[in-house]
């Protein structure tokens, strides 16, 4: 029996594909399981996330430095970090309708959660690196894999970066970009994905200092959620592990309430000096990896406190925190349809930010001309075609917060009207005071 929150998301992936937001990559070719596309209107979306993430975490401060590095590392990066010999799932197949499942994911490891069969094969590891090959022989001497995380390089590359940019600890590295993982049962969306985009930060310290830093960052990201995205506070919790990786001292997991239940968005995690001293002991060269900190007259290996997000996943958060439906207000609007769906996406991130609408086919050069202007500093949309409510409609869906009409009147009083997405009031708004007027409310 379906609930009304797979309805919601059953909805709210309609409506992605409908609108060009994100569909399924290879479509025609009936799909490739756990891979996405995003289009026209999920692009600028993913990207205007990311230019903040970037702009909150590297842009704005002096102690983090950006990077941008291959998907493709030598093996050994990959042998060193353990991913090669664990980053592994157990799984267990339906001997019946054949589905495999990762075991951890299972109410009960016996029964199949597809068809109810108690015929499962016993549980099997599983490599979750996905394998290609670099050069023109395809054997294992020129085995590579895609990165399935994006911090790996931030490790290998610590010292060429400290170096380059005049850096002393304490102080961060961070990048985005693809990680692969071949998932067992990529599902909810994009939520678990083979393909995604990761947005990291590693952030190297002394230990003395390292609790305080994980404090510090566990702060930070929760603002960025709460502050910079405007998602409720309501809607998001740590989750602390209670099982911890050998190496680590704290773990947390930022988790948001999805319609699929609570799960994870991103970790923050104090992973000690791990990492640098298996890079150490794998390239043996230490010297790159340990750090002559001139203040406390002392060699070591830095500590490491990471915050860890996937892009999807926070896109897919925001546009299930976005996903409303009304009814009432519709038809005080004078439309036709009777429910209006609506993205109550912020401004920031909105795919189109101001549509720009001539009431008339004959208001096209003045209304162009404007739409020109207004696109020099925001994500915007020129629309001619049917009647100013279906326009409306069609900017609802895809959460763009203002609609700037020009009409007949404009002509003679230079000012638009401006019709808010949420409210669904309108403003007139002098043309002259028009970007000034966006820019506040959108960034404001
Ligand atoms: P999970 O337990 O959900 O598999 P994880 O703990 O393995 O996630 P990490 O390795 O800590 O995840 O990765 C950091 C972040 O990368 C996650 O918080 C998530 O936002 C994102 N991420 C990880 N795996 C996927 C995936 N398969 N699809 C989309 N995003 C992912």
């Amino acid at each position: 029996m379906s609930t009304p929150n797979d309805d919601l998301m059953a909805k709210l992936v309609a409506l992605c594909k409908r609108r060009g937001i994100i569909f399924q990559s290879s479509e025609m070719y009936g799909g490739i399981n756990g891979f996405w596309d995003y289009g026209p209107k999920g692009a600028p979306l993913k990207r205007a996330v990311e230019q903040l993430w970037w702009k909150y975490m590297v842009e704005e401060r002096d102690n983090v430095e950006g990077l941008d590095s291959t998907i493709i590392c030598h093996p050994e990066v990959w042998r060193a970090s353990g991913h090669l010999s664990q980053f592994s799932d157990m799984m267990t197949d339906c001997t019946v309708c054949k589905k495999r499942f990762r075991v951890d994911q299972m109410e009960d490891p016996n029964t199949c959660p597809a068809c109810g069969a108690k015929a499962m094969t016993p549980p099997r590891e599983f490599n979750l690196m996905m394998k290609t090959f670099v050069g023109p022989v395809f054997d294992e001497e020129h085995a590579a894999y895609l990165r399935a995380e994006t911090c790996q390089p931030i490790f290998v590359d610590f010292n060429t970066i400290r170096v380059a940019s005049r850096q002393k600890l304490p102080f961060g590295i961070a990048q985005t970009g693809k990680s692969f993982r071949n998932e067992i049962n990529p599902r909810n969306f994009t939520f678990r994905s083979r393909e995604f985009m990761q947005m990291e930060m590693e952030f190297f310290c002394h230990e003395s200092e390292s609790m305080d830093w994980f404090d510090y960052w566990h702060q930070e990201r929760w603002n960025f959620y709460t502050k910079i995205l405007g998602i409720p506070e309501e809607k998001l919790r740590i989750h602390w592990h209670d099982k911890l990786a050998h190496y680590a001292k704290k773990a947390l997991d930022i988790e948001y309430l999805f319609p699929f239940g609570w799960d994870e968005i991103e970790g923050v995690h104090h992973r000690g000096t791990w990492d640098m001293s298996r890079h150490a002991e794998f390239s043996k060269q230490e010297q790159e990896c340990k750090y002559f900190d001139q203040d406390r007259k002392e060699t070591y290996f830095p500590t490491v406190v990471e915050t860890s997000c996937g892009l999807d996943r926070i896109c897919l958060m925001l546009l299930c925190n976005a996903y409303d439906e009304d009814t009432a207000d519709t038809k005080k609007e004078g439309m036709d349809e009777d429910v209006r769906v609506v993205l109550h996406l912020n401004p920031k991130v909105a795919p189109v930010q101001a549509a720009v609408l001539p009431l008339s086919k004959k208001l096209e050069g003045p209304a162009k001309e404007l739409y020109c202007k207004l696109r020099n500093s925001f994500r915007c949309e020129y629309d001619v075609t049917g009647s100013i409510g279906k326009r409306y409609r069609r900017q609802d869906e895809v959460g763009t917060p203002f609609c700037v009409t020009y009409d007949f009147d404009s002509e003679n009083d230079h000012a638009v009207t401006v019709r808010l997405r949420d409210a669904m009031t309108q403003e007139r708004v002098p043309v002259t005071g028009l970007v000034q007027w966006l820019t506040d409310k959108i960034y404001g």
